[in-house]
């Protein structure tokens, strides 16, 4: 049956936001209903949530409680709240998302934290590829921390590159040099250092009904039977590509660090590294190129 949802008419926000909380909290899809009702109701009204949470008394126009209802209910629906808010936090910034790309994760930041230690600690030039780029969020954060690299993008997706070159301009204020290419196919030149948050989910993974629920590009996700199709191939590529004393640095599921440095090293990369995040987990690897 159709989940019913209140008709829309003139609400006191107190209330609106009252019922989405119910309402979200027995769809079990979030950790966290009152506070994505609040930014979901702040979106709909176009009010800051200081605002909304100084105006429960008051009453929200109809079309405010009608969108806000339609977010609610594609929230529940297991849509992810970045989606429908079209914004997503990563590495300090504010980043424009659509169902077009992958929603940022916090876990990425350790992708981009890498990527800026090793380019400081001295590389053959400045010149900076992320692969996989997808929103943009791993190129654009390191071009903002390193204003002397020369960054560029490279995805599969034309769409992709639609959402990182909007990135580009809200968050640095230019476009970054971009190629629609699998992988290193059609990116022209060499490069010091290639970032990549590829796909790496087994083709199992991306069954889970809650993983599919989340609208997400399956393309940035799925890797075959192991996961490890896309890294494999990035390796073989990756060193072809790079300078002398250039690094490969890319993330990968927190089982896979291990086979991940092997392929690397089986590519020719010599001083490979695993890097752990907060939790621990081993999520980057890094090889060089002697
Ligand atoms: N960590 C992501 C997830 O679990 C996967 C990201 C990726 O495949 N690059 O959804």
């Amino acid at each position: 049956m159709e989940p019913s949802y209140p008709p829309a008419e003139k609400e006191q926000f107190s209330i609106l936001l009252h019922k989405a909380r119910l309402i979200l909290s027995e769809s079990g899809i979030t950790g966290t209903p009152y506070l994505d009702s609040l930014l979901l109701l702040a979106h709909a009204a176009g009010m800051t949530r200081e605002k909304i949470l100084a105006s429960l008394p008051e009453t929200a126009p109809a079309d405010t409680a009608e969108s806000f209802y339609n977010l609610i209910s594609l929230r529940a629906e297991g849509r992810p709240a970045a989606y429908l808010l079209k914004q997503k936090e990563f590495y300090g910034h504010n980043f424009y998302v659509d169902e077009r790309v992958l929603i940022p994760r916090p876990d990425t930041e350790l992708l981009v934290e890498t990527a800026v230690n090793i380019y400081r600690s001295g590389l053959p030039g400045r010149s900076v590829l992320d692969l996989c780029s997808g929103s943009g969020c791993v190129g654009i954060s390191v071009q903002a921390e390193l204003p002397d690299a020369d960054v560029s993008l490279g995805d599969i997706s034309k769409e992709a590159l639609a959402v990182s070159t909007i990135n580009a301009q809200k968050i640095l204020g230019k476009t970054l040099p971009s190629y629609n290419s699998d992988l290193l196919e059609a990116v022209p030149g060499t490069f010091s250092l290639i970032t990549a948050n590829p796909p790496y989910l087994t083709d199992k993974d991306c069954t889970d009904p809650l993983l599919v629920g989340r609208n997400e590009p399956l393309g940035a996700l799925k890797a075959g039977p192991d996961g490890l199709m896309v890294i494999r191939r990035l390796a073989q590529q990756g060193f072809a590509k790079l300078e002398k004393k250039g690094y490969l640095i890319l993330e990968c599921g927190s089982t896979q660090a291990g086979t991940a440095a092997e392929i690397l090293m089986n590519a020719g990369f010599s001083e490979t590294r695993i890097f752990r995040d907060l939790a621990g987990r081993e999520r980057v690897v890094s090889g060089k190129k002697n």
